[in-house]
């Protein structure tokens, strides 16, 4: 027996040298790999179905502004019959998209919660991504006071860029009309930078069933910040963005199907800050510190969704990183005791399928 497998062994090594041979020696080996590749690649196609029996949700970005190799910064991603809209474009969240082979020129509206670098530090990139793919009208970029500046900015950054690839790809032919490719700032009304927030909701748009709220969040200093609840056909999703746990936001998230919670867990974060100011760094473990007066603890986003009567509680934004699965434990410290059902922790790809006919919420990962 063992000297079957001896030779078993010696003749796949024989075979994956000869191999290795024959694709260092020859183009024309290599080319066919290459094409096999791209073609495994490209045949793959999206994942998430398009069948109309659902509201979906899907988790693009997971991560805080801190550094976490696993998980791009902010986004969220929600679809209702035929319509995508993303919910904040934060930096490396563009890549995920394309990995996973999503109809991103489908994306024709962008909501932003407030306009930390965390949530709008890709805007640039996604716009020109979905322009590129075939996208033929302007990207809709919702948000509260100060949308104009911030759309204007990246509009104004990608000037000479948008110059470029219409000059090198449109060929006279509207292959990439320069229109479509210069997004358009929509504010909502009626929430005031500079107002201390009220609490206040505001419809954003109601297109073929799908109803969009924004709802007044408190992180101050950042005023205004939004919620974004969506309501479509019986189903609902609510999607915090950055909060302290505030009562108008568990008010707006009454019987919702799914919370999408930002969670920080403070006693984790002061132990890193301890470690950074170990260095020297006091100022860094201040800037840290700093944050914990307006994020949601893991705790308190568990205890919304229990005022709240929502189904589903999944965590996103996550502070600090969780780097190893075991590090989930200390994260999810008393979350279990508050609510031991119904929770769980969010990452790039999850998504939550919540059928239209009542069902439970389903949850899948998307595949690379
Ligand atoms: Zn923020
Ligand atoms: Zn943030």
């Amino acid at each position: 027996m063992k000297k079957i497998i001896g030779l078993v062994a010696a003749l796949a090594l024989v075979l994956a040298l000869g191999a290795w041979a024959a694709f260092r020696s020859s183009p024309a080996v290599q080319d066919a790999v290459v094409a096999r590749a791209a073609h495994a690649a490209i045949a793959r196609g999206s994942q998430m179905p398009a069948a109309d029996d659902s509201l979906r949700v899907l988790l693009c970005g997971t991560s805080s502004p801190m550094p976490d190799r696993a998980a791009a910064k902010a986004c969220t991603i929600v679809v209702a019959g035929g319509q995508w809209v993303l919910v904040d474009i934060g930096p490396e969240a563009t890549e995920n998209l394309n990995r996973w082979r999503l109809p991103i020129a489908r994306i024709g509206t962008v909501l932003l919660t407030h306009f930390h670098s965390d949530h709008i530090g890709e805007l640039g990139e996604f716009n020109m991504q979905g322009w590129a793919q075939g996208r033929r009208d302007p990207l809709q970029v919702f948000g509260p006071d100060g949308i104009e500046q911030v759309v204007g900015g990246f509009n104004a950054a990608y000037a000479p860029d948008r110059a470029y690839r219409h000059a090198h790809h449109d060929h006279g032919k509207g292959l990439m009309p320069l229109a479509a490719g210069e997004m358009q700032a929509r504010t909502i009304a009626p929430f005031k930078a500079g107002e201390a927030p009220q609490g206040r909701r505001s419809v954003v748009f109601e297109r073929d069933g799908l109803v969009v709220t924004a709802i007044e969040v408190d992180h101050r200093p950042v005023t205004p910040a939004l919620a974004y609840r969506f309501d479509y056909k019986g189903r609902s999703v609510v999607i915090t963005g950055d909060t302290v746990y505030y009562p108008p936001l568990v008010a707006a998230a009454r019987g919702a199907d799914l919370l999408v919670s930002e969670g920080e867990s403070h006693a984790l974060l002061d132990i890193v800050a301890g470690e950074i100011a170990k260095t020297g760094d006091a100022r860094l473990a201040g800037v840290l510190r700093d944050t914990a007066s307006y994020h949601l603890t893991p705790v308190q986003a568990a205890k919304m969704a229990n005022e709240a009567g929502v189904r589903e509680l999944v965590f996103t934004h996550i502070a600090p990183p969780i780097p190893l699965r075991p590090m989930a434990v200390p994260w999810l410290r008393g979350v279990r005791e508050a609510r031991p059902d119904g929770v769980r922790l969010g990452h790039d790809g999850l998504t939550a399928t919540i059928p239209l006919d009542g069902g439970p919420v389903r949850f899948e990962t998307l595949r690379e």
